[in-house]
């Protein structure tokens, strides 16, 4: 018997729109929604993706 799962493990949930990396969906859903409705960047969601590749230096 042979079970395939499909199970990418760099970037696990991405938001659409976006284009942010989540190890954990939950976040990602988060993103996108906000994403979705504010067309803006949310610091406690984004601060969770797996990608820095625009690490801000405060
Ligand atoms: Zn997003």
């Amino acid at each position: 018997m042979l079970k395939t799962i499909k199970k990418k493990n760099s970037a696990p949930y991405t938001c659409k729109i976006c284009k942010l990396s989540y190890k954990d969906k939950r976040w990602a859903d988060k993103c996108e929604a906000w994403c979705r409705n504010s067309k803006s960047c949310n610091l406690e969601i984004t601060k969770h993706a797996i990608k820095s590749r625009n690490a801000m230096k405060i």
